[in-house]
């Protein structure tokens, strides 16, 4: 068994979003639901997390995950790291340091937000989740029998990571895949995709830029996350063309490493 299960299809704010009464903020669609965004990778003996996103303890007690080898993150944006005081949960009940693997800058990043996890306090008590960090540059790593190929992605002027695992690629929190990227991504049958909203926005595809480079990459199928309450996920999904869906939290996929 080899899976992706998406934990987050949500854009920072989450959705319902705070005091909005829109039409998806008050849909009794489950899909219109949407935490921050996550993926949990897994296969029969190793378990992934990409990204603690804010909603991270409620994620992982909906999924019910009881061991967790690893933490990879895409980059530092908030609703992406915002978890990862909760990684103490894993170090008490599997008593060792979880693994994390992240480029140099998500590091600083991290280091600076969650600042009292790297520098002693000089008062013990008061856990703080502790870590073994592996950065990563743009090499191909491996975490139990799970590759992780990193995909640069533009958000912005930012670097993020996606990842290929696989036939399999995550690609989130992106408004410019690069050329070199795109080949990378090559024989990908399965990808998340980014796809905020429909109008445009500095660091994330629109919904039609989106359908535009899924297309170009090929995958048979393609899901969209990332989403914004804008999007009602019945109004756009019938519209959307064959082979492109909307994601959603708690959707499962298979996939092939
Ligand atoms: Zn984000
Ligand atoms: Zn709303
Ligand atoms: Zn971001």
């Amino acid at each position: 068994m080899r899976t992706v299960t998406v934990l987050g299809s949500g854009t920072s704010s989450g959705v319902p979003t705070i005091g909005c009464r829109c039409a998806t903020c008050l849909s009794d669609d489950p899909r219109d639901k949407r935490l921050r965004p996550s993926l949990l990778v897994q296969s029969d003996t190793t378990t992934v997390v990409i990204d603690t996103s804010s909603d991270f303890r409620q994620q992982m007690l909906c999924c019910d995950v009881r061991s967790l080898d690893a933490v990879v993150y895409t980059h530092h944006h908030f609703d992406h790291i915002g978890g990862f005081d909760d990684i103490r949960a894993y170090n008490f009940f599997l008593n060792r340091p979880m693994s994390v693997y992240l480029m140099e800058e998500t590091f600083a990043a991290l280091r600076r937000t969650f600042i009292y996890a790297f520098e002693f306090s000089g008062q013990i008590g008061g856990g703080v989740p502790v870590v073994d960090t592996y950065i990563i540059d743009e090499k191909p790593f491996s975490i139990g029998d799970l590759t992780f190929a990193p995909i640069p992605l533009l958000h912005g002027s930012m670097r993020v990571n996606g990842y290929r695992i696989g036939n399999f690629a995550y690609c989130t929190d992106t408004n410019s895949i690069p050329d070199a990227s795109i080949a990378l991504l090559e024989g990908v049958e399965i990808l998340i995709l980014d796809a905020l909203r429909y109008h445009e926005h500095p660091t994330h595809f629109t919904v039609d830029e989106a359908i535009k480079i899924a297309q170009r990459i090929g995958a048979r199928t393609t899901y969209f996350t990332h989403i914004a309450h804008n999007i009602r996920h019945a109004e756009l999904e019938d519209t959307l063309p064959e082979g492109i869906a909307l994601s959603y939290d708690g959707l499962v996929i298979d996939i092939d490493i």
